[in-house]
């Protein structure tokens, strides 16, 4: 089991996001308009700037895990079995939550016991 990711990279991909958010928010060239005039434009704005940075993050955050990658299928989590296999190639998975479209990469495996299918990483 492994992470699929660096903390130093993981910290630059969300300083990144973060920093081109807030640019849209208040943008530092001050040719530039700041939009909207009330509170409830700034807040409305805030929606956005975190569907842009908490996806981010909990994507860098999973990818960080020592299960976000293993080298084997492993136990069946429904019947216990040792009996696995890999089922397919891992594939790219988007997860909606409250503040936007996650994209998680999940890997499926199978049991050769029950014939159910599970994630190994349990995501
Ligand atoms: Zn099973």
């Amino acid at each position: 089991m492994s992470a699929v990711t660096t903390r130093q990279a993981a910290l630059e991909r969300i300083n990144k996001a973060f920093q081109a958010a807030v640019e849209r928010f208040i943008p530092a060239d001050e040719s530039k308009p700041l939009r909207g005039t009330t509170f409830r434009d700034f807040e409305l704005q805030l929606q956005a700037f975190k569907a842009d940075v908490i996806p981010i993050i909990l994507e860098q955050r999973a990818a960080l895990t020592d299960s976000a990658e293993v080298t084997e299928a492993g136990c069946c989590p429904h019947c216990g079995s040792q009996q696995t296999r890999w089922a397919g190639a891992p594939a790219q998975k988007e997860i909606r939550g409250p503040d936007g479209v996650i994209v998680l990469t999940k890997q499926h495996g199978r049991c050769r016991q029950c014939g159910r299918s599970f994630s190994p990483s349990g995501s």
